[in-house]
C-alpha cells in the first residue's frame, strides 16, 4: 500500500480533472485492487471518513470511506471501543433510493482542507455497489453521516463538488488556522484528547 496525493481544488490543473466525470469499473482486478488499498491508506492518513479515486487523479466509478468507531471513558481515564470502526470499498456505486427530505450537515473536502460548509443532505440513501471482486452488495444508510458521506463521494465520481451545493454561504468557515485536533476526523487513538469525535460538530464528513 501506498498513500497517493490528492488533487486540489485550488490548484487549477487538480480542478478541471475533479471537475471529470470517472467511468464504471470493467475489470476487476489487481490493478483496483491496489488502487482501493492505496485509497484507504491515503483517506486514514488524511483523517477523513471518505475519499474517491478522482481525488487521487484516478477517473474510475471507486470510493473508500471508514466510518469513525465509538468510544467510552473509562474512569481511569482510558477510551474503551464501544463500536469499532467500518470501513467500506465501494466500486460503481450508485444509488438506487433516496428520501424526499433534506438536511443541512457540515461538510467538508480532503481537496479543500480547513473549509466547512452546510450542505443539503438527504439523512438515508439506499445503494447497489460492487466490492473489489466484482460481486454485487446493496447497502441501506440510516446512519445520517454515512448518507451524507455516500452523497459527497458519488458527487465526486461525477465531477461534482461539494461547494457547487452550498445554499447558504453564512455556514463557510475557515478552520485553518485552528489547531487540528478541533476539526478531529478519525476515531481518536488512546492517548489522543478523545470525546471530541462525539461532539456533533467533529461529525462533519470530510471526505
Ligand atoms: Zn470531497
Amino acid at each position: 500500500m501506498a498513500t497517493r496525493r490528492i488533487l486540489q481544488m485550488e490548484q487549477p490543473d487538480d480542478l478541471l480533472r475533479l471537475k471529470r466525470k470517472s467511468s464504471r469499473v470493467t475489470s476487476f482486478d489487481v490493478e483496483l485492487a491496489r488502487l482501493v488499498d492505496d485509497m484507504v491508506e491515503t483517506m486514514r492518513a488524511a483523517d477523513g471518513v471518505g475519499l474517491s479515486a478522482p481525488q487521487v487523479g484516478v477517473l474510475r466509478r471507486a470510493v473508500t470511506m471508514e466510518m469513525p468507531g465509538e468510544y467510552e471513558e473509562r474512569e481511569d481515564g482510558a477510551f474503551e471501543e464501544i463500536k469499532p470502526p467500518e470501513l467500506f470499498m465501494l466500486v460503481n456505486p450508485e444509488i438506487v433510493k433516496i428520501v424526499d427530505e433534506r438536511q443541512p450537515m457540515l461538510e467538508g473536502c480532503l481537496s479543500l482542507p480547513g473549509r466547512y460548509a452546510d450542505v443539503p443532505r438527504a439523512p438515508q440513501v439506499t445503494i447497489k455497489y460492487r466490492d473489489v471482486r466484482g460481486k454485487e452488495h446493496r447497502l441501506r444508510a440510516t446512519d445520517p453521516l454515512l448518507a451524507q458521506c455516500i452523497q459527497h463521494e458519488i458527487d465526486h465520481l461525477d465531477g461534482v463538488l461539494f461547494t457547487e451545493r452550498i445554499e447558504d454561504l453564512t455556514t463557510l468557515r475557515d478552520e485553518r488556522r485552528k489547531p487540528k485536533r478541533s476539526r478531529f476526523r478519525r476515531p481518536p487513538r488512546e492517548q489522543d484528547a478523545a470525546g471530541e469525535a462525539m461532539l456533533p460538530e467533529a461529525r462533519a464528513a470530510t471526505g
